[in-house]
């Protein structure tokens, strides 16, 4: 009797390249077992710029992994289990927000004044607080959207630009004024021009009238596979 074997593919947009035997995919692997119980193995593929070799799991090894995982999801529910905050485990967390232990972690980690030297260090520190921050801000946000009270805090309406109401161009025929004053011709955007033509009739077209200029400098990791622009010389102040 042949196996069966079912293949999940994990389309990765990001610029990290992610390891085909990461525990995410076997996660994936181990769901799609109980829905199907009758599989004998799953293949799981990552396609990020191609679609990278399929790493295999038996239903064996899935059902000892399923066992592990729900040890540790047992372990993790108990009361006397300590939380261990981290930039990477909270990223996703759905309680990053709430959590004492990453408010106490991050806010023990708040430096004094640094040199170049300590920099590499406490990057991936600013990195977590930061987004701690945006966090706590966004719960702050809906909570008060939602009609609680957060002590001291309040709504307030942003900045927003003036705009064209939608009747605008008609509202000033209809006066009698010389539309020429109010409008202009411009280029579509270039999606929008890849959309109309369709990418292929586009793209000759678009290498002759566009340019792409350097983006603005960003931080990035050292193993981030862009890369690298050249830096000048600084010294440490
Ligand atoms: S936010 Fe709290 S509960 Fe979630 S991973 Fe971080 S430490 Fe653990």
């Amino acid at each position: 009797m042949s196996m069966k074997v079912a293949k999940i593919v994990d389309l990765k947009t990001g610029a990290n390249l992610v390891d085909p035997l990461t525990p995410q995919l076997k996660v994936y692997a181990l769901a799609l077992l109980q829905t199907y119980p009758a599989l004998d193995a799953v293949d799981v593929y990552i396609y990020q710029g191609g679609l990278q070799p399929a790493v295999r799991y038996a239903r064996d090894d899935l059902l000892a992994f399923g066992y592990q995982v729900a040890v540790a999801a047992e372990q993790a529910l108990e009361p006397s289990t300590r939380p261990v905050p981290g930039a990477k485990q909270c990223q996703w967390c759905p309680a990053r927000s709430i959590c004492t232990a990453r408010a106490v972690h991050v806010l023990s980690q708040a430096g004094e004044r640094m040199g170049l030297a300590d920099l590499a260090g406490a990057l991936p520190v600013a990195q977590h607080v930061a987004a701690w921050a945006d966090d706590v801000q966004a719960r702050a946000k809906d909570a008060l959207l939602k009609g609680a009270t957060v002590t001291g805090y309040k709504l307030v309406e942003g900045q927003a630009r003036r705009k064209w109401r939608d009747d605008a161009l008609e509202v000033l025929e209809r006066s009698g004024l010389e539309t020429d004053q109010f409008t202009q011709t411009t280029l579509l955007p270039i999606t929008a021009v890849e959309r109309a033509l369709g990418k292929k009739v586009a793209a000759p077209i678009l290498a002759m009238v566009t340019e792409k200029p350097p983006g603005s400098p960003v931080l990035a990791l050292s193993t981030d596979p862009r890369p690298q622009i050249a830096g000048g010389q600084f010294e440490d102040f």
